[in-house]
């Protein structure tokens, strides 16, 4: 990776954005690769990405208007720098992990992004339950599952898992009390913090309705539905609909009916996410910059390795050792994307779907 660099002092004057200008024009050369707008003090304040440095750098000299973004940013700027990469996609990668390690405030846009999915939470604690939740937050600790379009439907078909299985759907800051559990004192009779308990939609962890292990199971159920291994809930109010149906109280049996269509769409979702994230797996050969080549491996939505393109059989045998690592440590249920991993993934799949030709220079790896 070559790099090139211009440093000025501040404050950003006319004089200064010619030389910086200048800097570019002498230095910078039609490459892919990112750049890095940083203030006086030496804050990264907007990472780019290009397929042409030079041309993409010089454009925000050009900006005509104040208030248009590239003249923000660059009267913000003190100092550009920039680093090539043998590709637009290895820059793609390159500006997405950069802007994950320096949040610099002018990438509102990419956060903005991240915010349109929605992803359905399993939180942490006694008494876990289910959230849908807009964007990934960076709290690692919980389970994520998704993302996905409609937080509303997701909302729903969530609804009805959570009375499926019994679980809480309560504010977090309710305080729990397991049938299990002892306390040592305990002055006035508990009270459920809402009424599905008392309507047998949950298991009432809130007032010793259940034991923590009696909970712990229901939640066991409920993310191996979501994982794709469980149909149970589905089957749960299949037998309340045939019940219902058989003692002719049509009525409410349309009722459970809705219920489970809502399910159903929601492990509909959950198995095209599985199939999309599956299918982002293989070896994906990227021509570069003069012979640059490079092999990324890529396994469910995330690149694992790269090695530059293997001539030589050493660098192959090497390659497949690292393939063989990557490909045959043990899967997670795909469903289930970790936070740190879901802006990748999301990337990826974008653009696999804009630049569907590229899946031609993939390969399966066994
Ligand atoms: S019954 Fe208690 S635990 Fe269940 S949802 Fe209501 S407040 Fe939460």
């Amino acid at each position: 990776m070559i790099r090139g660099e211009a440093k000025l002092r501040p404050p950003t004057s006319d004089d200064q954005l010619a030389v910086m200008r200048s800097l570019v024009k002498k230095d910078a050369a039609d490459r892919p690769g990112i750049y890095r707008m940083l203030s006086s003090d030496g804050e990264v304040i907007y990472v780019g990405k290009s397929k042409q440095i030079r041309t993409r750098l010089l454009s925000y000299f050009r900006c005509a208007f104040p208030k248009e973004k590239g003249a923000r940013i660059l009267r913000n700027a003190d100092q550009i720098d920039w680093e090539y990469t043998p590709s637009e996609f290895a820059a793609l990668l390159a500006e997405l992990r950069t802007i994950k390690r320096f949040r610099p405030r002018f990438n509102v846009a990419m956060m903005r992004d991240a915010r349109h999915y929605s992803f359905i939470k399993l939180t942490r604690g006694p008494a876990q339950k289910l959230m849908v939740v807009r964007g990934a937050s960076g709290d690692d600790s919980s389970i994520y599952y998704g993302p996905f379009l409609g937080a509303q439907r997701v909302g729903e078909a969530l609804r009805e898992l959570n009375d499926a299985l019994l679980l809480r759907d309560c504010k977090s800051e309710i305080k729990m009390f397991f049938s299990d559990q002892h306390e040592l004192f305990q002055l006035s009779p508990r009270t459920p913090g809402c009424i599905r308990h008392e309507i047998g939609k949950c298991l009432g962890p809130c007032v010793a309705g259940c034991s923590s292990h009696e909970y712990d199971q229901q939640v066991s159920l409920a993310r191996a539905f979501l994982d794709g291994t469980d149909d149970r809930p589905m089957v749960i109010l299949r037998e309340q609909m045939e019940k219902l149906s058989a003692e002719m109280e049509f009525e409410r049996a349309a009722i459970f009916r809705d219920k489970l269509e809502r399910l159903e769409s929601l492990r509909s979702q959950f198995d095209r996410l599985r199939f999309a994230v599956e299918n982002l797996s293989f070896a994906y050969t990227v021509p570069g910059h003069e012979g640059d080549d490079r092999v990324y491996l890529i396994r469910r939505g995330i690149v694992r390795g790269e090695v530059t393109k293997p001539t030589s059989k050493k660098q192959k045998t090497e390659m497949q050792k690292l393939a063989d690592n990557i490909f045959s440590s043990e899967d997670k249920p795909a469903a289930s994307v970790p936070t740190h991993e879901i802006d990748e993934l999301l990337l990826l799949s974008s653009w696999f779907r804009r630049f569907p030709k590229e899946m031609k220079r993939t390969r399966q790896v066994s």
